[in-house]
This record gives structure tokens, sequence and C-alpha cells, in this order.
């Protein structure tokens, strides 16, 4: 079924307040699919899918009169803000049926466009994941670049496995997202999951620019919430951590009670209000993070038992049809 001579290629794009921006990236979107299938490295019935995820400005008129202008735009609409790896996996839910590869990215033009064409050689060549990586951080400010590098040395250190500076952009075949589907999980952390399904992948480096236009939705907060999402999604290592620690502070204490016995004996104790005070304050704020953090995976738990949907399509470009049961 697929073709890798001549893949049909979709361009998945979540948008979210992104008016300012879109009118500029859209066409040149346009225009690498053109001039790809120039090319003869992809079909010509290739498309570029946007997402919207659920934007207050004008956002989805904007890509309703791109897809009226041409038939090689095309949109879905989600039913509200889902956040972005919820419109990143609807697009790509949605184009596993219609296409042979997929190639996701931002809609704000920081990522190099002229990187696809070293993604699809790399899908002709036989590989089926391609992600794409950053050369530098330059054009980032110094607290960006470091939070963002402590970001993925962190989730590595606690066992999410995911590929140094690659965000979400990357070249996905149809035979990798079928696959993909059978990952029913609502706790998405895109990048972390895809090296999970297999397949042969590489890597393909370029440089990330500034915005274009309009503001970053990944404010510190959202990056720590982020990569805790990241963490605790694929992996149980804190919870071992926990386990280690606890072994550690036990051990620690008993030495403690050691050292107060013997004082005791040698008759030089005297009674230590402000001692004790500290190490029940100690212990219980140890105990404290401790629940902390195993609630942290039983909400996990509670949240994915729930089977709710993960991403509910409201509307679509006509050129764009949906069956209503989804089945994400
Ligand atoms: N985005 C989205 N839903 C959100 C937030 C962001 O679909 O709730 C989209 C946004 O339109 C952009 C991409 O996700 O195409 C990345 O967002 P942004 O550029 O703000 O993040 P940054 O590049 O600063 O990390
Ligand atoms: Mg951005």
């Amino acid at each position: 079924m697929e073709n890798r001579t001549l893949p049909i290629l979709y361009i998945v794009i979540p948008c979210y307040n992104e008016q300012e921006v879109l009118p500029i990236t859209a066409p040149q979107f346009l225009k690498k699919i053109t001039d790809l299938a120039a090319a003869g490295k992809i079909s010509p019935d290739s498309r570029v899918l946007f997402v919207n995820d659920g934007s207050k400005d004008r956002t989805w008129q904007i890509i309703c009169d791109l897809a009226d202008a041409d038939p090689h735009y095309a949109g879905i609409s989600q039913s509200r803000n889902r956040g972005h790896q919820n419109a990143v996996l609807a697009g790509l839910m949605e184009a596993k049926d219609r296409c042979d590869i997929t190639i996701s990215i931002d809609c704000d033009g920081q990522d190099d466009i002229n990187a696809m064409d070293g993604m699809v050689d790399a899908y002709r060549d036989g590989c089926d994941v391609v992600y794409g990586v950053r050369s530098k951080r330059e054009t980032d400010t110094f607290f960006k670049r470091f939070t963002a590098e402590s970001f993925y040395k962190l989730l590595n250190a606690m066992g999410a496995e995911v590929v140094f500076n690659h965000a979400d952009y990357r070249l996905m075949s149809a035979r990798v997202l079928r696959q993909f589907a059978r990952f029913k999980e609502v706790n998405l952390f895109l990048r972390g999951m895809v090296p999970l399904v297999g397949f042969k992948s590489t890597c393909v480096t370029y440089e990330r620019h500034e915005r274009i236009a309009g503001e970053s939705h990944y404010p510190l907060s959202k990056m720590l919430s982020l990569a805790f999402d990241g963490i605790t999604s694929l992996s149980i290592k804190p919870i071992r951590f926990i386990t280690g620690f606890g072994v550690v502070v036990a051990f620690i204490s008993f030495l403690g009670v050691l050292w107060a016995v013997i004082e005791a004996f040698l008759g030089m104790t005297i009674s230590g209000w402000a001692s004790t005070t500290s190490i029940i304050c100690f212990v219980s704020g140890v105990q404290l993070i401790c629940l902390g953090i195993i609630g942290e995976y039983i909400g996990k738990i509670y949240m994915e038992t729930k089977h709710r949907p993960r991403y509910i399509i409201s509307e679509t470009t006509p050129n764009f049809p949906c069956s209503e049961e989804e089945d994400a």
C-alpha cells in the first residue's frame, strides 16, 4: 500500500491563536509541497493539514479561506483548546489513512522547512521515522536554551527516552502511525512515545530560527509541566527514587537513634525538644513529597481509566471530511 518512490505527504501543523503568523508561513508550506512534488520526491496529492486547537482569534477563519483558495490546504478544528500534543495527535490520526507519510511541524516558522527534503529522502531510503534535531540554539535566549537543554537531560536521567534537541518536528510513515494509534494513553508526550513504537529511524539536523510573529505559548510553567508529564508518563523511576531515598533516610535515622541511646547511657542527654521537633518536621516533609509523587501517578491512572477521547473534531474544511465516530 505504501508508496516509497512517490509518497503522499501530509504536513501536520497545530495552530493556536496564530493569526499573525499563519498568513506568512502557510504559503511557505504550500511552496515546499509544490517544490518536492516538482522534484519528483512526493505525490502532487500531498496536503498541508492545519489543526486549529480551539483558537480564540481568526485562525480558523484564515484556515478556511486558505482551503477555499487552494485544495492543497486542508484543516480540522478541535472542539476546544486541548494543548499542542493533542492537536498534533489529532492531525496525525486523521491523516494516517489518507497518506504515506506525515511531517509534523509548528506553524510559527521557527523550524526550518528545508529540512523536509532530507526527511523525505531518508524515508525513500527506508526509514520510517525521521527526527528533526536542532543543530544549535543561538537564536533562543540564554534562559530558553538553558531550560530547554536541562529539560532533555532531566528527561533522560529520569528514564524517558527522548532524542536530544528534538521537539515535535518529525516525519512518521503511515505504518508507524497505524501502530502508534494502538497506544491508547491520554497522557500524551509524543516525542517520548514515538521511540517506543520502534521501526528504522534517523535524524536530520536543522537550525531553529526565531518566531516570525506572535508569541510563544510555552512559558516556563508549561515547559515544567511538559517535563513532569514526560517523566511520569513514561517512567516509574521517580517511584524507585522514593524507595531508595526512604532507605537512606531510614538508615540515617537509625544512626541517629544509636547515637541518642549511647549519649543517654553516658548520661549526657538534655531533654531535646528542638531536635525532636526538627526530626518530626523533616520526616513529615519527606513523606509529603513522596505522597505527592505517588499521587501524581495515581492521578495518571485515574485519567487513563476514564478512556476519554483524546481529541474531538468539531469542524473541518470541506475538502477534508472526517467521520464522526473517530477512533482516537
Ligand atoms: N499550540 C497549540 N496548542 C496550544 C499551544 C500551542 O496547538 O495550546 C501550537 C502553536 O500554534 C505552535 C506550536 O503549538 O504551532 C508550538 O507552540 P509555540 O510556538 O508557542 O511554542 P514554542 O515554540 O515557543 O515552544
Ligand atoms: Mg514556537
